[in-house]
């Protein structure tokens, strides 16, 4: 434990201990050099990592992400590594499975239109995101029969639906203990309680202060989430804009849960609100989004919004009586970026005038892209030219406790 004085070196330091920086700092574990993670709370994947759908895109949705964006490159990367990942580190990985649900003919050309550019963009051998052989069974339209046989308690009134068998659901907080549990087995240090205050670059060094401790690095990863822009403006090293997106889901019991089977949407229409229902990896189930921009502050659940989810449940599963099985109602925040385009990309970039200093901002399906974050911060790096040199005795699976 770190006391007033104490002075840490480390060659590397990450700020924030959620999915990004336990990510990171997992994969640059498998490197002789030295680490170290600060959190301000008291353990991994407090904020943004456990305020969230915690689905894992693994085929059509991630498929629908614009071509040509990191989001896109980093989640189709990352289809191949979740199942070995979670065999490595030992967590749960439960594919659900996704129905879209079909209203009318208009969805349905809709969906025609995704499924084919899905196949051109990633399934064709000759694409540089190709999917490798085994790691994704293809879309495909299921008509009303099918769809009651897959989930009995559907309403009548969807004709059909284009289902991907990939999807899966994970415990996002239970993966960043895992990849912070590794990655403090291989050596990483991890700092709890512990906010950065102020930094003070000298030359190309840099040294972080908060009430603990005093931290001097040679590099500094900024993964603090939704604080990013906060903390890259410390150094002046903030190139990107965000905006704060409040989304808030219901969550309901294991009773309803075991009755679904598969996260079950619709498109939205003329509405920013999403509309999806699916399990989680404990049997529970999870229902929402209503989307809103906010004050990151603005952390209160709204009557309307938890009105949202069980609506949307509702309407998907009209003979459940979703109010009496309620567990939770929550909030969480994502950082949208290109708010006036209108589409998002992640930021995992070195800052220009800034050397050594490495933003991560990620907004939607960050979870789903964590396997392959701590490889683009590798590619940064060895592009920077540092020289990491790959330790002999890294061992991908053991564990070592983190929180104090
Ligand atoms: C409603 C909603 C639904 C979503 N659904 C999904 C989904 O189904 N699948 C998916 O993949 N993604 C989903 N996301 C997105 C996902 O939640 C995020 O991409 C991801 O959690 C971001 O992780 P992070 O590590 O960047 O941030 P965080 O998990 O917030 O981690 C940042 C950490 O930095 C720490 N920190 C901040 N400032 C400081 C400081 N000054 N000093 C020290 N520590 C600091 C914080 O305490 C925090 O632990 C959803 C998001 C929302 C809002």
């Amino acid at each position: 434990m770190a006391n007033l004085q104490e002075i840490i070196n480390a060659d590397i330091s990450i700020i924030g201990g959620g999915i990004a920086g336990t990510s990171v700092a997992r994969e640059l574990s498998k490197y002789d050099i030295s680490i170290i993670v600060i959190e301000q709370k008291h353990g991994v994947g407090l904020e943004g990592t456990s305020t969230n759908h915690s689905l894992v895109c693994q085929g059509g949705d991630s498929l629908t992400f614009r071509p040509g964006t990191l989001h896109a490159e980093l989640n189709i990367k990352s289809i191949p590594l979740w199942p070995k990942l979670s065999e490595e580190l030992n967590f749960k990985f439960r594919r659900i499975g996704g129905l879209w649900l079909i209203r009318d003919n208009s969805d349905y050309k809709k969906f025609q239109k995704m499924v084919s550019r899905a196949f051109k963009s990633t399934l064709d051998p000759k694409s540089p995101l190709l999917i490798p052989e085994g790691s994704f069974s293809p879309l495909r339209f299921v008509d009303k029969k099918e769809l009651k046989n897959l989930e009995p308690e559907i309403s009548d009134n969807f004709l059909g639906a284009l289902y991907d068998p990939n999807l899966a659901t994970v415990d996002p907080p239970e993966v960043a203990k895992a990849y912070a549990e590794n990655a403090k087995a291989n050596g990483v240090d991890f700092l709890f309680n512990t906010k950065i205050k102020s930094i003070k670059r000298e030359e190309n060094k840099f040294e972080l202060h908060t009430d603990n401790a005093l931290i001097k690095s040679n590099i500094v990863i900024n993964a603090s989430g939704i604080e990013a822009d906060r903390v890259a403006e410390i150094v002046k090293a903030r190139d990107f804009s965000y905006v704060p997106l409040k989304g808030t889901l219901v969550e309901f019991d294991e009773e309803l849960g075991k009755l679904i089977n598969h996260e079950t949407t619709i498109l939205p229409r003329g509405s920013p609100h999403l509309q999806v229902v699916s399990p989680t990896v404990d049997n529970k189930l999870k229902a929402g989004i209503h989307l809103v921009m906010s004050f990151r502050s603005d952390k209160e659940v709204k009557d309307y919004a938890v009105n949202h989810a069980i609506n949307v449940a509702k309407t998907l599963y009209p003979a459940l009586r979703f109010e009496n099985h309620i567990t939770k109602s929550f909030v969480g925040f994502m950082a949208m970026t290109n708010p006036d385009t209108g589409w998002h990309d992640f930021v995992i970039a070195n800052h220009d005038f800034v050397p050594n200093w490495i933003n991560i901002v990620l907004g939607p399906a960050g979870v789903s892209a964590s396997p392959m974050l701590g490889k683009k911060v590798v590619e940064i790096l060895t592009k920077s030219g540092l020289i990491l040199k790959e330790k002999s005795n890294y061992n991908p699976s053991i564990r070592k406790k983190v929180e104090s």
